[in-house]
């Protein structure tokens, strides 16, 4: 019962990227961070430090700049802030938190290590790289503190989790669809083309991608709320329109589960 961990380094486009993947018999997560511009976006989980240092030791960078939280793109932070002194930046919310030893469920210390405290700074609307100046998008949903970066000179979107996979099957517990509707919905106001995701790594169409998502989302709300109007309970729309269980549900006792989905679009109308 021991944690495998691997990597793998590629560059597209002008962005070099790792990709880590932890599995433990056949669960597999993969997490990636991106160098641009001397920019690192996310620093990847406590669990593949070890895996990215080669990574970061051959990166050029001035700033870290972080899409949310999670420990999964914050646990390499630490790291690179006592390393190399690079500042790091973030949404506003999140540094207290951050600044803190990190207090999540066992089993994502398993599969994510320990994110170690770090000090961050407020990140603010906009940025500047050696070449670009970036677009810091709210984009909460996923997170609270979740933020996408458009790096205006390239069209590029780093979208942190709110892409992933264009059909959402399970979100977390605090998850909100709704939330994550809008937040889609405004980054498709901006001029983008590629996009950078956390998870799903490189997406050459991301703007067709983030569409297809929406789309699905907004049929998922539909489904959801007529059912819920027919009168049945978020028990039932979700045995109804999530027949299959999933393996993440178990495993995180429920944590990820397609039932928020659900509930979460159920509760917004009530509100
Ligand atoms: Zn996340």
């Amino acid at each position: 019962m021991f944690l495998k961990t691997k990597s793998t380094q590629d560059e597209v486009s002008n962005v070099r990227f790792v990709n880590g993947v932890v599995q433990l018999n056949s669960v597999k997560l993969n997490v990636y961070c991106f160098e641009t511009d001397g920019v690192l976006i996310d620093t990847g989980s406590q669990s593949v430090a070890e895996e990215f240092k080669p990574f970061f030791a051959q990166a050029d960078i001035d700033q870290v700049v972080i899409t949310h939280a999670h420990e999964d793109h914050t646990g390499g932070a630490q790291f690179l802030q006592t390393e190399y002194g690079l500042p790091i930046f973030m949404n506003e919310m999140a540094i207290e938190e951050c600044a803190q030893k990190a207090y999540y469920p066992l089993y994502r210390k398993y599969f994510w290590g320990a994110r170690r405290p770090f000090e961050a700074r407020p990140i603010g609307e906009t940025f500047k790289s050696r070449n670009a100046d970036w677009t810091v998008i709210p984009t909460p949903g996923h997170a609270k503190d979740h933020l996408a970066f458009l790096n205006n000179e390239t069209g590029q979107l780093f979208s942190g989790d709110l892409y992933v996979h264009p059909k959402t099957k399970v979100i977390l517990r605090d998850e909100s669809i709704p939330t994550i509707i809008s937040s889609i919905e405004k980054t498709l106001s901006y001029d983008f083309g590629e996009l950078f995701c956390c998870h799903a790594g490189y997406v050459k169409d991301g703007r067709v991608a983030l569409q297809k998502k929406l789309l699905y989302l907004q049929e998922l709300r539909g489904n959801t709320l007529a059912l819920h109007k027919k009168g049945y309970g978020v028990r039932e729309i979700h045995s109804q329109l999530f027949p299959k269980k999933y393996p993440i549900t178990y495993f995180s006792f429920g944590e990820w589960n397609s039932i928020h989905i659900n509930r979460s679009i159920v509760n917004e109308g009530n509100e």
